[in-house]
Order: C-alpha cells, then structure tokens, then sequence
C-alpha cells in the first residue's frame, strides 16, 4: 500500500471506481478516460510500481491478471481486445502502480 498512489486508494476504497471483478489478489474496473466503448484495467492489490519492479515472486500475480483480461473481456461482450502494459515514464506510465489495460469494442483497433 502506497499513501500517495490513486490505485492504492481505489482499492481502499476511498476513490471510487467501476469495479467489474475483485479477489484477494487483484481488482479489475472501468478506465476513467476510456480509449474505446469497454476499457478496463487489471491491477494488483499488492503496490507494484511497474512492470520494471516486478520480481520472480510476481510471476503467478502476473499470469494471472493477464488470464483474467480475457475472461473480463469476454463477460464485457468483447470478441477481441488490445491489452497493455505501459512501463515508466518513457513508456506512456502515468499512474505507477503497475496495471494492464484491456480495451475494445466497436470499430476494429488500428494496426499498431
Ligand atoms: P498509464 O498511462 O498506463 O499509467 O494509464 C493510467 C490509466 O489510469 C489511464 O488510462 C487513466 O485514464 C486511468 N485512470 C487514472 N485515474 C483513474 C481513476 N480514478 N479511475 C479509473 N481510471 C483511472
Ligand atoms: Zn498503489
């Protein structure tokens, strides 16, 4: 848990969110500036800062946000989606509490 990080505080509750799933391990909830008509996020419980910070103890929490996208996706009415891990600041990061986006949904998504 970080004092200052607005992730941290969404899973306190203290901000709110759309929540679309919660475990003991992870929360999913709607984007608060979407980039498409679905787009969610998969975060940790734990404060990670970013993918750049994650250590071999990760590798199961991270296997598992990234299963669990698919699944929320599908739930969403989603056929297909683009997932992202933006990593520091050169990376496009803004917020560090490491998070992999999830969106889709009406036109198809440009070539990247
Ligand atoms: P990134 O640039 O990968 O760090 O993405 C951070 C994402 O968090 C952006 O897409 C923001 O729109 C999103 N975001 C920031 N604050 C909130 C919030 N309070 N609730 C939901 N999404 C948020
Ligand atoms: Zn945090």
């Amino acid at each position: 848990m970080s004092a200052d990080c607005i992730f941290c505080k969404i899973i306190k509750g203290d901000i709110p969110s759309k929540k679309i799933y919660e475990d003991d391990e992870v929360i999913a909830f709607n984007d608060i500036h979407p980039l498409a008509p679905v787009h969610f996020l998969v975060i940790p419980k734990e404060h990670i800062e970013s993918l750049a910070s994650c250590e071999p103890r990760h590798q199961a929490l991270l296997g598992k946000m990234l299963l669990l996208a698919p699944k929320l996706a599908k739930e969403q009415g989603l056929k297909g989606f683009r997932s992202m891990i933006n990593t520091g600041v050169e990376g496009g990061q803004e917020v560090f509490h490491i998070h992999v986006h999830a969106f889709g949904g009406g036109d198809t998504l440009p070539k990247t």
